[in-house]
């Protein structure tokens, strides 16, 4: 029995739900080592059998690529959190959350695997999404925090 995890970026335009699929501890958490990640100190979590609903206030989601341009970062237009970061695939949207950054509990005092990617091309990274990420539903609704 695993039960939803709940959180929100710093001024709260932006909630996300987690149905993790798995208890929280066996999901994994990981400190890409890509500047725009290192930067933020964030930490993302994701498993195929878990889904992300991102509950956003209308207007409040801002949308950043760089690098391979493969990628959405969502970030809250307000207060500038890292929320999380998805990819338009043929199975639909994938992502990763950022567990520091939406405050999520459950990965308090746990040493996150540092992942290094920079050398894949994009084709490697979406294969290696497609078995890593989760999918992903964003929705424009006022959040209800
Ligand atoms: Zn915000």
């Amino acid at each position: 029995m695993t039960t939803q995890l709940a959180g929100h970026c710093h001024c709260g335009a932006i909630r996300v739900i987690l149905e993790p699929g798995k208890p929280t501890a066996e999901l994994p958490l990981r400190a890409c080592q890509c500047s725009f990640c290192r930067t933020r100190g964030a930490l993302t979590t994701s498993d195929p059998a878990a889904h992300l609903f991102v509950e956003a206030a209308p207007g409040s989601i801002n949308r950043y690529r760089f690098g391979l341009r493969v990628t959405d970062f969502l970030l809250c237009e307000e207060c500038g959190t890292y929320v999380a970061a998805v990819s338009e695939t043929e199975a639909g949207l994938i992502g990763v959350l950022n567990v520091r950054g939406t405050g999520l509990h459950g990965f308090e005092g746990r040493e996150p695997d540092p992942m290094i990617y920079d050398d894949e091309t994009a084709d490697q990274r979406l294969a290696r999404r497609q078995h890593r990420w989760m999918p992903v539903s964003v929705v424009e609704v006022q959040p209800s925090i």
